[in-house]
C-alpha cells in the first residue's frame, strides 16, 4: 500500500479489540457469547447489529453492514483506510512512520480532506496569536473565554484575508483543489479564495476527536450571518454531528443522561464548568440523526434552552426527534434573557444544575407556555394545540410508551386528545394485544360501567347526559339498558339475577369485562366526573363534525347569519357547554 507497511497495519489490528473499539461510539450488550447493539448504520428498534470477539468481527443482520475493526472505524467515522489505520494507532499507542498524506500518492480523498483541516486548525490557532487576532481576542475576553479554555478547545481566528490558508496549506504540500473539496475555500472564475475570513473559529470534530469542520463567528456585526460552517464534505455533514459529544459521550454514558444546548459558547462554558454531560446542537434545528446519534449513549435528555421564542421553537422541534428515537426528553427554558453561558457565568454551575433539576416534561412545557388551561383557548388555537401535541405523539413508534404519554397529555390537558388522533390500523391492533385483546374504547365503557354499577345512585343524571348510543360495543350497550331500566323501575341497581341467569356471550363478556377492573381506591366523585366528560367529549366530536359540514353548507349559500350562529353553537360545545 506504500505508506504503511503491511506489517504495521497487522500489528494495528492486532492491538485493537473490536468490542472495546465498537463499544466507545455504540451501547454494546452481551448476549450470549457476542455482543449486540442498535445498528449505527440503519435505523431500527430491535438491535440486529452483532459484534463477535472471537472472530473479531461485526455484522448487522438488518443493514448487512460488516467487517472488521478497521472497516468500521472507516465506515463509522468516514475516515479513509490510512486515517483509520492511524487512529486506531493512536488508540493503541503504537508510533506509524509513513509519509504525508498530502502527497499525490495519497489513495483516499477523505485522508487529504483531514489532513487539510488539521493544517487549516494550525493555520487558525497560530492567526489567533498573531497580530491580526487582537480583535478576536477582545471579543473572547468580553465573553470571559479564558486562554487556557481556547487552548483545550483549540478556538482560532481567520484573519480577513482573501487566501491566508490557501498560501499556508500549500506551503505543507496542500493544493487549493484539495482545500476546496474540504470546504475550506472556494473556487471562482480567476481562482481560489479562502472560505472563512475575518471570523472567530471552532474546530467541530467528530466521535473520534478528528477534526472534520469548523464553524465560524462573525466579529464584525453587520456581518449578515453571525455563524457559518463548513460546508457539506465526504467526512462531514452539517446536521449528523453533535459539537462536542467526542469529549463528552463517556461522562453522558456514566451519567446516564445528556444536556442539549443550542450554542457553541453555551457548550464550552457548560464544559468548562464542569457540567461534563453536555452536548451542542450547533443552531436551532435539531434533526433526526443528531436525535440518532445521541440515543446511543443515553435515553435521557433535557434540552437546556434560550428563554426566547427561538428557544422555545428549537425545544418544540427537538422533542419530537428524540421521542421518535425513543429518547426521554425534558424541557428546561431559562429565564428570557438568559442563555446557558451567560447563566452560568454569572450564577455557577451548581445554580444551573438545580436549575435543571426543574425541566419539566413535554406536556408540562406545552401547558406552560399556553399559559391559561385549554378550555379558554378559542377553536383556533385549541385545534392548532391539538395538531401539536398531535403530531409528537405520532412520532413515538412504541405503542405502550405512546399510550403513557397520550395518558399523560389527557391528565394534564384533561382533555380526551386520543380520540382527536389518527392512529393507524396496525399500531392500533399493537396495543389492543397489549391489553388483552379489546380496544381502548371498548375499555373505557367498561371502565365507566364497571365505576356506575358502584353508584347506582348516579344513573338518572348520567343517563340524562349520555345516550345508549353513545356505546360502540353492543355488549356494553345493552348492560347500560339495563341499568337505566332497572333503576328507573326499582329505584336502585340490582343486577344481580340478570347476571346470574344471562347466557348472551356478549353480555357475560361485557361483565367479565367490567369485573376485571380494579379501582385503586373507592372511585372519588372526580373520577366519575372525569368518564362523563370523556363519553360527552366522544358524543360532541360527531355533532361538531356534523355541525362544521352545516357551517360549510351555510357560507357556500352566502348565508353568513346561519353560519354565525352555528360557529357560536360549535364553540359553546367544545367549551364543554350543552351539546343541543
Ligand atoms: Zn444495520
Amino acid at each position: 500500500m506504500g505508506m504503511i507497511s503491511d506489517a504495521q497495519i497487522e500489528k494495528v489490528r492486532e492491538s485493537s479489540d473490536i468490542v472495546e473499539v465498537i463499544g466507545s461510539f455504540v451501547k454494546l450488550m452481551k448476549r450470549g457469547h457476542n455482543y449486540v447493539a442498535l445498528c449505527p448504520f440503519h435505523s431500527e428498534d430491535t438491535p440486529s447489529f452483532n459484534v463477535s470477539p472471537d472472530k473479531q468481527f461485526y455484522h448487522c443482520f438488518g443493514c448487512g453492514q460488516g467487517g472488521n475493526v478497521i472497516t468500521f472505524v472507516m465506515n463509522h467515522e468516514k475516515m479513509g483506510f490510512v486515517e483509520a489505520i492511524r487512529y486506531l494507532a493512536d488508540r493503541a499507542g503504537i508510533v506509524i512512520k509513513e509519509k504525508s498524506p498530502a502527497d499525490s500518492a495519497a489513495p483516499d480523498v477523505k485522508d487529504r480532506i483531514c489532513y487539510a483541516n488539521k493544517i487549516a486548525l494550525e493555520y487558525f490557532v497560530k492567526s489567533l496569536s498573531g497580530t491580526s487576532g487582537i480583535k478576536a481576542v477582545n471579543y473572547l475576553k468580553s465573553r470571559k473565554i479564558t486562554s487556557a479554555v481556547c487552548k483545550e478547545f483549540s478556538i482560532g481566528y481567520t484573519p480577513d484575508k482573501p487566501d491566508g490558508l490557501i498560501r499556508f496549506a500549500s506551503e505543507k504540500g496542500i493544493s487549493p483543489e484539495v482545500l476546496t473539496a474540504a470546504g475550506l475555500s472556494s473556487k471562482f472564475d480567476n481562482g481560489y479564495c479562502d472560505f472563512f475570513r475575518g471570523r472567530l473559529m471552532f474546530p467541530i470534530s467528530n466521535l473520534s476527536g478528528r477534526v472534520v469542520a469548523f464553524a465560524g463567528r462573525a466579529l464584525r456585526e453587520q456581518e449578515p450571518s453571525k455563524y457559518i460552517n463548513t460546508p457539506d464534505t465526504p467526512i462531514y455533514h452539517k446536521g449528523s454531528q453533535l459539537f462536542g459529544l467526542n469529549l463528552t459521550k463517556d461522562h453522558i454514558k456514566r451519567q446516564k443522561r445528556a444536556l442539549v444546548v443550542e450554542g457553541y459558547t453555551d457548550f464550552i462554558s457548560l464544559y468548562s464548568s464542569g457540567i461534563k454531560y453536555v452536548v451542542c446542537s450547533s443552531g436551532t434545528a435539531f434533526t433526526s440523526s443528531q436525535a440518532s446519534l445521541l440515543s446511543r449513549f443515553t435515553d435521557n435528555v433535557v434540552t437546556l434552552f434560550d428563554g426566547d421564542a427561538a428557544g422555545l421553537n428549537a425545544a418544540e422541534r427537538s422533542v419530537g426527534e428524540l421521542l421518535s428515537k425513543g429518547v426521554e426528553v425534558l424541557i428546561c427554558l431559562l429565564p428570557e434573557g438568559e442563555d446557558p453561558d451567560s447563566f452560568v457565568k454569572s450564577k455557577g454551575a451548581e445554580e444551573l444544575e438545580n436549575f435543571v433539576a426543574n425541566a419539566v416534561s413535554y406536556p408540562q412545557f406545552k401547558k406552560m407556555t399556553i399559559g391559561k388551561s385549554l378550555r379558554q383557548l378559542s377553536v383556533m388555537e385549541r385545534e392548532k394545540l391539538v395538531q401539536e401535541i398531535g403530531g409528537v405523539i405520532n412520532r413515538i413508534g412504541d405503542p405502550l410508551r405512546k399510550k403513557l404519554f397520550t395518558d399523560q397529555v389527557e391528565a394534564i390537558f384533561d382533555f380526551p386528545i386520543s380520540s382527536f388522533l389518527n392512529t393507524n390500523p396496525k399500531e392500533k391492533r399493537k396495543l389492543e394485544e397489549l391489553e388483552g385483546g379489546v380496544s381502548n374504547r371498548v375499555m373505557l365503557e367498561r371502565e365507566f360501567l364497571s365505576l356506575l354499577a358502584q353508584s347506582g345512585s348516579r344513573i338518572a343524571e348520567v343517563s340524562q347526559a349520555i345516550a345508549v348510543e353513545c356505546f360502540t360495543d353492543p355488549g356494553c350497550r345493552i348492560v347500560y339498558e339495563k341499568m337505566i331500566e332497572e333503576y328507573s323501575r326499582l329505584g336502585s341497581l340490582e343486577l344481580g339475577k340478570w347476571i346470574k341467569m344471562n347466557v348472551d356471550p356478549r353480555i357475560t363478556e361485557t361483565l367479565a369485562g367490567m369485573d376485571k377492573v380494579r379501582w385503586a381506591m373507592m372511585p372519588a366523585a372526580e373520577i366519575f366526573e372525569d368518564y362523563v366528560k370523556r363519553f360527552r367529549n366522544d358524543q360532541n366530536k360527531t355533532l361538531l363534525r356534523d355541525i362544521k359540514d352545516e357551517i360549510v353548507a351555510a357560507e357556500k349559500q352566502g348565508d353568513a347569519l346561519k353560519a354565525s350562529d352555528l360557529q357560536k353553537r360549535y364553540l359553546r360545545i367544545l367549551a364543554g357547554g350543552a351539546s343541543r
